[in-house]
């Protein structure tokens, strides 16, 4: 008995000396996976999670988080630009994994291979259907591919599109943690096409995150046929759906499409969707989207764009100028009002969309927090938080089991976290003034390693890595 307890109080007594690498010390701790929102400190060592205590610890460096936030980084399912760039405002957005899943690539291992070693946040991307497709079809590479290229208005062969399915596979096999599509950019991608990457995806459990084909209320294909197709390819595959910016593509009717994922997800389906909070989108003027017919489809016109190279808002004149000559242009499409509804409803995810241009690349996550959770109350900061990190993690867990340690605040979980002050959080990122850092987030730890830093991001520290399924 004697021996019993003195082996007890030297445990215990080893347990309060263990000396972590990093201590956050006196924060508000929030946890969107289990719901703690309490004073802890926390432990990190070796880029993990190693204790939440509520008594004080050791730390060879010790972060004050009195009076501040501490939580889980923002996993961004959707952030186009992937460069050395963006990730600074992506940091200062408390974000800690930036995920290319739309558009994604062709070439995964390249894809991974460029950044290793060279970012300050963790990077990680789909198989993208576009990119292979625009590869299968024999054109030149293109970010989207234009409206009257081959990859946009080819129907593939019987022989093309087993070539699509087989890069798609090999992608998957080579850790890429999602399968992107974007439907309305590859019009003559059939149903049978798309339901063949879907049935690809299903085998390796890998969520399809589709750009949907077509918006609008016409008959025929109109912007709920676009949700049918999600839910019928997800429900026919077993490969689980997931719908981008479906706040972008459906305007005023998203509402009811948010609604038709909710009642899908009730019936047992593995379907969700993403939203930005913003109340215009952006694309490129020369792809398919812009076809003729597009003011009908869309309800929209020429004043509603906005070229982002100059801020002037187009004429008939105008647009017809720069649709040959292309490039990045704003669509101003949804009120504010929607924006409120669509980001406090209990299913959406927050995902940015992330692309130099637009105030998204810089604000979305912290946008979130200060001017719809603080400013508006339209959400609550837990509910917020699961919307940004805990969620999109558990999207992509069943293919790639390197999320479950990211979006939570646990132990073992990965050190990957930010520490903000509730208070002030907000963007300042415009449509006239996209390039600016949001202010509020004053840490952004990576693996343990603080990119940001008492409010600063820290040049040259690149403690990112590769968020990546299996390689198999
Ligand atoms: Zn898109």
């Amino acid at each position: 008995m004697k021996t019993f307890l003195a082996f007890i109080l030297a445990a215990l007594t080893a347990a309060a000396a263990e000396t972590f690498d990093t201590v956050i010390a006196n924060g508000r701790v929030m946890d969107p996976a289990t719901e703690l929102d309490a004073i802890r400190h926390i432990g990190i060592s070796g880029g993990a999670i190693r204790s939440i205590s509520k008594t004080p610890i050791k730390g060879k460096s010790v972060i004050d988080a009195k009076g501040l936030v501490v939580a889980p980084g923002f996993v961004d399912l959707h952030q186009h630009g992937q460069g050395p760039d963006d990730y600074p405002f992506k940091a200062m957005d408390g974000v800690t994994t930036a995920l290319e899943l739309e558009v994604g690539t062709a070439d995964v291992d390249l894809w991974y291979k460029l950044r290793k070693g060279k970012t300050p946040i963790n990077f990680g991307v789909s198989i993208g259907h576009i990119p292979v497709r625009i590869s299968v079809m024999g054109d030149q590479p293109a970010f989207l591919p234009p409206a009257d290229s081959r990859g946009a208005k080819q129907r593939a062969t019987p022989e093309q599109l087993a070539a699509i399915k087989m890069k798609i596979d090999h992608g998957l096999s080579r850790g890429a943690v999602a399968v992107g599509f974007g439907l309305q950019y590859t019009p003559e991608a059939t149903q049978w096409e798309a339901l063949g990457v879907f049935r690809v995806a299903a085998k390796y459990n890998a969520s399809c995150h589709v750009h949907m084909r077509s918006k609008g209320l016409a008959t025929g294909l109109n912007i709920f046929t676009a949700v049918h197709e999600v839910v019928a390819l997800s429900a026919i595959s077993g490969a689980p759906g997931h719908i981008v910016h479906i706040q972008s593509t459906g305007n005023l009717t998203t509402p009811k499409l948010i609604e038709m994922i909710a009642d899908a997800k009730k019936r047992g389906l593995d379907v969700s969707c993403e939203v930005y909070p913003y109340t215009a989108g952006m694309t490129d003027i020369k792809s398919a989207i812009f076809d003729p017919g597009w003011r009908d489809r869309t309800k929209i016109s020429y004043n509603n764009l906005q070229w982002v190279a100059t801020g002037e808002r187009l004429t008939k004149a105008t647009f017809e100028k720069f649709r040959k000559q292309g490039g990045k242009v704003i669509v101003h499409a949804n009120p504010e009002s929607l924006v409120r509804k669509v980001v406090s409803s209990p299913i959406t995810m927050i995902a940015s969309d992330g692309f130099m241009g637009h105030p998204r690349n810089a604000g979305c996550f912290s946008r979130i927090l200060g001017k719809y959770v603080r400013e508006n109350k339209d959400l609550s900061l837990m509910l917020a938080l699961k919307k940004c990190s805990l969620w999109p993690a558990q999207r992509l867990e069943k293919c790639a089991p390197i999320f479950k340690k990211k979006g939570r605040v646990q132990v073992d979980a990965d050190a990957d976290l930010i520490i903000f002050d509730a208070a002030k959080i907000i963007d300042r990122a415009t449509f006239t003034d996209a390039a600016k850092f949001s202010s509020g987030i004053e840490y952004t730890l990576i693996h343990g390693v603080a990119v940001v830093k008492n409010g600063k991001f820290q040049k040259n520290i690149f403690p990112g890595k590769a968020a990546r399924g299996k390689i198999r």
